[in-house]
């Protein structure tokens, strides 16, 4: 699954359904003991699943459909109730035959979570069938469970489409289940629709035949062994395009979209056969399923990986293809890889237990990047998957990081494991281990783990068996990265004392400035350094000296993290860092040179480099012609205005960011040039919005208000990959009337990626007068609201305007938390996460600890925006001195700016 912010879950039970559920007959006083619901897992050692058969009527607008379960059971002990996961369903009627006769059951309510069917005599140990019938909800605000959405960018008025999202706990408001990983069964599904309408599942249709008014009965092929989270269904006006067939099998592939938008599909009907060989060659096995559907869901932020019937966000599967850009082809090849190794990791094999949701995430993301590296290597998205292994090391700096196993022990957990540590330190991991032992080795134990768990559920502890072999060492340095959260940080110095060079390696949690961690933590560390070759060791104690061949001889330099391939920061002793960077040109390959520059960011955040020391390197990295390198100096020298530059040196600091950036952000213009680099076109976005927005030069900002114009007049007059750019910048210096434009422009607006730059940028004009009229939008029914919050979101960004979206939020919470989408309230702490100070930090904490906790995921997500302002409020008072220090000296010596 790729997971954006707007595809959460929901935990909450209407009060309607609770009304309709206490009406059912309340039990006899000897069986309430039994009947008191699960706490959180159901007792697999009592009962599990051995096959479903779902029938369900849905027809898109309304608000209800009709379905009946038959499940086949396996009582492995005696007992007398059954509890199975059900969510926003009402029970009509349900019968347990056992033995060939009926067993008289009473329906147990509950309001969240669960159904209970208590039996007047006790059922098992031995198989019986279960039928439910009952009633559930096609929601129209939440995107989980059975769902509906319009799309508009057709017929006027739009046309509703219903699909369904179960991961991680949406199926149980599709049908009472087993809804757990672990209970990976076959499933026969059917479809009751309107004649005129397409319905699709995981698996072929085997029959379809009329029935009464208009309606017919799809009958679909029994589907392998599945949790019930992949399971999926769609159903509405929908065109198929045939995007031919795809690998070994031939395994027939149609990209499933709205009524009238086939033209959309083209690139991704291109292209997904090609990822689809890709995967068989790595995998060595064939694609696993019967069929292949893309399905583009309207408004839908993420992807998913249900066998059969992948699901993606139009945004990211469909394009018209004179809109097409290169930032959007990169995005599509990257979530099609990522969604389509689900089908083997995942799908095929399956994780036991939310716990170990790694081996489908961290897998499916590092597959994913494997994969569009050789179809594309020219795109570098080693790189970018580099950068999402350096942002999950500084989540994972915090105390309030989760480990990549986490233990999953209630609701809020299994909606915190679907994070960055989840997913890129998972794949970081993946690609740790698979450069230490070599990519053949991995790749057969990626095979023998595929062959041996092909239909089963797995776990860790199984992966890394099955790749181990005889490796003794494997397992337990790969456990001690999963099993407990954070970074090492390997500090590296070289003793060339009588021409014999000594490495010593020494290891601790890289902890940042106010951690209240401690850093006990050991990790088995495989290191590699360049000297001037790649040489590997496993740094499984503190600290190691480690003594080179014979004759290596004193170089002047070594790397730290060869290839960037490891897990860790690396602190370079004494004067090796510098050392390193005069050596740069020849010396680093392109992932150490970005992955050297994350390090120097991260290190002044620890304090082991002032601030005003990273930001005299970064001018020499900057002047690098690898639009990689000039991007990754962004992180050191972008953003500092708010907490770190004094009001009085603004004007240095921006002269310093003029410096670093603006010849190169000239050159390259705000409009694409006829036969450039795909390199510049991928920098042109970053650079031009730093020297408008952060180094405030006047004629990027002029421009870029003239572009907008330009542009809500005539569509061509911006490149596509360049509106968003455009559209901030201008907006960021904005005024009324430009607000007034780009408002009634959202209001036209069908093409979803321009509406949400359009609403972002409505919460970003710096008049707080102008936030104040924007921010009620939210509230309103001018957008739907899982959009219009990137207002919100956008007023909060800015310090000019946060304290408006914070208090926003205060005063609105419950007309918010009722007007959004089910769980969003676990995100609002977000529009605190800017401040840097003790004062509202004690506000935000008082105000959403008992609000936004109440959520899914949302203890956890407090915990971490409060412990990153305590940080920033350490950052700020130990770096502010080098950076103004810094600035100052700049203020009064040469400008490069003079190049001009
Ligand atoms: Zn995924």
């Amino acid at each position: 699954m790729q997971r954006m912010f707007r595809t959460l879950r929901t935990l909450v039970v209407s009060p309607a359904l609770i009304a309709v559920l206490v009406t059912v007959p309340t039990l006899s006083a000897q069986t309430s003991e039994a009947s008191a619901p699960p706490k959180f897992r159901l007792p697999g050692d009592v009962v599990g699943p051995l096959h479903y058969a779902v029938d369900l009527t849905v027809v898109p607008d309304q608000d209800t459909f009709t379905g009946a379960v038959d499940i086949q059971l396996n009582f492995k002990q005696s007992t007398s109730v059954l509890w199975l996961n059900a969510e926003k369903v009402k029970v009509k009627e349900a019968t347990l035959t056992a033995g060939g006769s009926t067993v008289p059951l009473k329906i147990v309510p509950v309001d969240k979570d669960y159904v209970g069917f208590v039996f007047v005599n006790p059922v098992g140990p031995g198989q019986a069938d279960l039928h439910v019938s009952y009633q559930g909800e096609i929601s129209r605000k939440d995107m989980q469970g059975i769902f509906q959405v319009k799309d508009g960018q057709v017929k006027d008025g739009g046309e509703w489409y219903v699909y369904s999202q179960f991961e991680d706990i949406g199926a149980r408001r599709a049908f009472p289940c087993f809804d757990e990983p672990g209970y990976k069964v076959p499933w026969q599904l059917t479809l009751h629709v309107k004649k005129d309408q397409v319905a699709l599942s995981n698996t072929p249709i085997v029959s379809e035949t009329e029935s009464s008014e208009g309606m017919k009965t799809v009958k679909f092929a029994e589907t392998p062994p599945l949790p019930s989270y992949l399971v999926a269904l769609t159903v509405g006006d929908l065109d198929l395009v045939d995007a031919g067939t795809a690998g070994k099998k031939n395994t027939r592939v149609r990209i499933v979209v709205p009524h009238g938008r086939g033209g959309e599909a083209k690139y991704a009907a291109e292209t997904t056969p090609a990822i689809v060989n890709l995967l068989e060659d790595y995998f060595g096995t064939p694609y696993p399923f019967d069929k292949l559907d893309e399905v583009a869901i309207p408004l839908f932020g993420g992807a998913m990986e249900n066998p059969g019937l992948v699901t993606f966000g139009t945004s990211i599967i469909l394009v018209k293809p004179e809109e097409q850009t290169l930032g959007h082809q990169r995005e599509w090849s990257s979530v099609a890889a990522h969604e389509l190794a689900h089908q083997w990791v995942g799908d095929l094999v399956t994780t036991a237990w939310w716990d170990d949701i790694w081996l489908n995430e961290g897998f499916a993301s590092w597959m994913a990047n494997k994969i569009v590296n050789k179809y594309h290597p020219e795109w570098h998205m080693d790189i970018s998957e580099l950068n999402g292994y350096q942002g999950a090391m500084d989540n994972d700096s915090l105390v309030s990081a989760r480990r990549v196993r986490q233990p999953v022990e209630s609701n809020d957990d299994i909606a915190n494991a679907f994070d960055g540590i989840t997913y890129n330190k998972g794949s970081a991991l993946l690609n740790m281990f698979e450069n230490y032992m070599g990519p053949d080795w991995f790749r057969e134990g990626v095979r023998r783990y595929l062959a041996m768990y092909a239909w089963k559920n797995a776990t860790s502890a199984d992966f890394l068996t099955s790749l181990a072999g005889s490796v003794a060492s494997f397992a337990p340095a790969f456990s001690s990265f999963l099993d407990q959260p954070g970074v090492p940080l390997v500090t590296v110095a070289l003793d060339c004392q009588g021409g014999e060079p000594k490495l010593d390696l020494t290891q601790q949690r890289f902890l940042p400035l106010g951690s209240q961690g401690g850093a006990a933590e050991l990790w088995k560390v495989p290191v590699c350094v360049r000297y001037p070759v790649a040489m590997c060791v496993l740094l499984d104690q503190p600290s190691l000296q480690v003594h080179f061949l014979p004759g290596t001889g004193c170089l002047g330099w070594i790397q730290g993290n060869a290839g960037a391939d490891g897990y860790y920061r690396v602190l370079y002793h004494g004067d090796l860092l510098g050392d390193l960077l005069k050596n740069d040109a020849r010396a680093l390959a392109l992932p150490e040179k970005v992955a050297l520059i994350g390090d120097i960011s991260a290190l002044t955040g620890n304090g082991k480099i002032p601030l005003g020391q990273a930001l005299a390197l970064a001018p020499g990295l900057a002047r690098d012609p690898a639009r990689q390198v000039v991007d990754k100096t962004m992180q050191i020298t972008k953003g500092l205005q708010d907490n770190l530059v004094s009001p009085d040196l603004l004007p240095q600091y921006h002269r310093y960011l003029e410096d670093l950036y603006g010849s190169r952000a000239r050159a390259l213009g705000w409009k694409d040039r006829p036969g450039e680099s795909d390199d510049d076109r991928l920098l042109r976005p970053s650079v031009e919005s730093t020297v408008a927005n952060q180094a405030e030069d006047p004629e990027f900002i002029a421009q870029a208000k003239t572009l907008a114009l330009a542009w809500l007049d005539d569509r061509k007059a911006v490149d596509r990959d360049m509106v968003g750019s455009v559209i901030m910048a201008a907006a960021r210096h904005g005024d009324q009337a430009l607000f007034d434009r780009l408002r009634a422009a959202a209001k036209q607006e069908k093409d979803e990626d321009i509406l949400n730059t359009l609403l972002f940028a409505l919460g970003s004009f710096p008049d707080p007068e102008i936030a104040k009229k924007a921010l009620p939008m939210v509230l309103t029914d001018e957008f739907d609201s899982r959009q219009s919050l990137d207002i919100l979101f956008g007023v909060a960004q800015s310090q000019k305007t946060r304290d408006l979206a914070y208090d926003f939020v205060k005063q609105n919470w419950d007309a918010l938390i009722a007007k959004l989408p089910t769980d969003y309230g676990a995100f609002l702490p977000d529009v605190a996460g800017g401040y840097c100070d003790d004062a509202h930090r004690q506000d935000a904490a008082s105000f959403f600890e008992g609000r936004s906790t109440k959520y899914s995921g949302g203890p956890r997500n407090l915990a971490q925006m409060l412990e990153g302002i305590d940080l920033c409020i350490a950052y700020k008072k130990a770096q502010q001195p080098s950076v103004n220090e810094f600035l100052k000296s700049y203020g009064t010596g040469p400008s490069a700016a003079g190049a001009r």
